[in-house]
């Protein structure tokens, strides 16, 4: 058997981060098992589909990575193939014409709510197994289309995270499929699609499972195989409550922007809800290898800006010098300086070594080589206290080091190293100026190295600068 996964978003909104674990739950389970991974875009609620969102989600998910096989399989263009399996129910004696209108349910449902009572479709047109005659249908009403639910026994989702939950009569209704206008319903729709696309595993929020008993109903009455349903729980904020908005972020969009790099937080997501063993950080290549559902948890799992911050440092450092000076290059554009010179780009590649170790995200990277590309044009606090302290040491030091012919960290700290020897000065007196001086600021890699870095004519300048301030 090949496994077939899909992944089946509303095009609603944007690929929301419990969105993008269902899409790479799914995937890495079926790359596992050599299998396919579809994408099916839930598009039949046309008053709240858009075309930006689904823009969105394939956007998202080309972002991440998480590639999906075959043609996207669009909800909305199957159905007439929807209306067929409704009429097929009808004819098999599985579903039935229901006459009661909108405006009936709605006044027993409101009947119902005024006795404190919980409302559920009185099944008056379900044909009786007692062959009792039902009422002749009312002229003018076009009927929709409910599926028979059984009325005793048991319906049991054998799902592999959940176990066995089991539904009883009083929790399945005899659910509408296609609506009097003529429209299939929700479930409906996503058992045929899932059957017509041949899914073996349905893995998704487990804010579905109530849909699972319903569709179990329609797989039982068609007499489909049921695919192995994986319910997971839902993510939680870091306090522990439902994931919002007031959580920060929640769209991938967002966690791009907030300079997180896909493959941590392909790693990040997978560790969301599934574990193996202790492993913290893996690649995509053991992510396949290792995923299966018997890891996926059973409580809900919180997100972790910590560890994600901590995930992200680890891919930051693998990636290559000049892949991330141009991922940070647009965040360090200002008013006077709308695009980077091509020296400074160069400047930016030979600066994030020093940088790298000293970021979890791309805009801290971009913010620990922003002094490369523009000299201090104020002091901090500190940078002046150490100017005022020590700037008094900077004209020897300047001598020192235009004295430096071959410009490289070992031979800036062998000269300053000479200096202090000869002056009789510390190098905790020489360093902190020159810092202040190329920094504005006390924050920065080593001093020999930034120089190094920066070049010769611009690091003098900067002291120089400094000298006079
Ligand atoms: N379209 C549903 C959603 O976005 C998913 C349905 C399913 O996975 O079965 O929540």
């Amino acid at each position: 058997m090949t496994v077939i996964t899909r992944f089946a978003p509303s095009p609603t909104g944007m690929l929301h981060i419990g969105g993008a674990r269902t899409a790479l739950f799914n995937y890495l389970f079926a790359r596992h098992h050599g299998g396919r991974f579809k994408l099916r875009i839930e598009d039949t609620d046309t008053a709240r589909n858009s075309d930006e969102a689904y823009q969105a989600i394939l956007k998202g998910l080309n972002w991440l990575g998480l590639s999906y096989d075959g043609d996207v399989v669009y909800q909305r263009e199957r159905e007439e193939r929807h209306k067929e399996v409704a009429a097929m129910l009808v004819q098999q004696g599985k579903a039935y014409h229901c006459y009661t209108t909108a405006e009936e349910l709605a006044e027993q449902r409101a009947a119902a709510e005024a006795k404190g009572e919980a409302f559920r479709y009185d099944r008056k047109w379900r044909p009786q197994s007692d062959g009792t005659a039902l009422p002749t249908p009312p002229a003018g009403v076009n009927p929709s289309i409910r599926i028979m639910a059984p009325l005793e026994g048991e319906v049991v989702v054998r799902d592999a995270v959940q176990g066995d939950v089991c539904f009883g009569p009083d929790a399945l209704d005899d659910l509408v499929i296609l609506r009097s206008d003529g429209t299939p319903t929700y479930n409906l729709a996503v058992v045929v699609d899932d059957h017509d696309m041949g899914v073996t595993h349905v893995i998704r929020g487990d804010d579905h499972l109530n849909n699972a008993g319903r569709q179990m109903v329609i797989y039982e009455a068609m007499g489909w195989d049921v695919p192995v349903f994986a319910h997971i729980p839902l993510i939680h904020g870091p306090d522990g409550a439902k994931l919002s908005k007031r959580h920060g972020a929640t769209s991938t969009t967002e966690y791009a922007h907030m300079g997180y790099l896909p493959e941590a937080m392909r790693n990040y997501l997978a560790r969301l809800g599934w574990s193996h063993g202790d492993d913290e950080i893996f690649d995509d290549a053991q992510a396949i290898a290792w995923f299966t559902l018997e890891h996926v948890g059973q409580s809900p799992s919180r997100l972790d800006f910590a560890k994600l911050n901590h995930i992200n440092a680890h891919y930051l450092r693998l990636r290559p010098d000049a892949e991330l000076a141009e991922m940070i290059a647009p965040m360090l554009l200002t008013a006077g300086n709308a695009r980077l010179m091509e020296a400074e780009v160069a400047l930016l590649v030979r600066a994030i070594p020093s940088v790298k170790t000293k970021a979890q995200t791309l805009p801290e990277l971009a913010e620990a080589a922003r002094f490369y590309l523009y000299a201090p044009t104020a002091y901090d606090e500190k940078a002046s206290a150490a100017l005022e302290k020590n700037g008094g040491n900077l004209p020897v030091i300047l001598t020192a080091l235009h004295a430096v012919t071959d410009w490289n960290a070992d031979a800036i700290k062998a000269s300053l190293t000479e200096l202090a020897t000869a002056t009789g000065k510390k190098l905790g007196e020489l360093m902190p100026p020159m810092r202040a001086a190329l920094v504005g600021s006390m924050s920065g890699p080593d001093v020999p190295l930034a120089m190094e870095v920066l070049g010769k004519e611009a690091s003098i300048t900067r002291l120089e600068a400094a000298g006079k301030a």
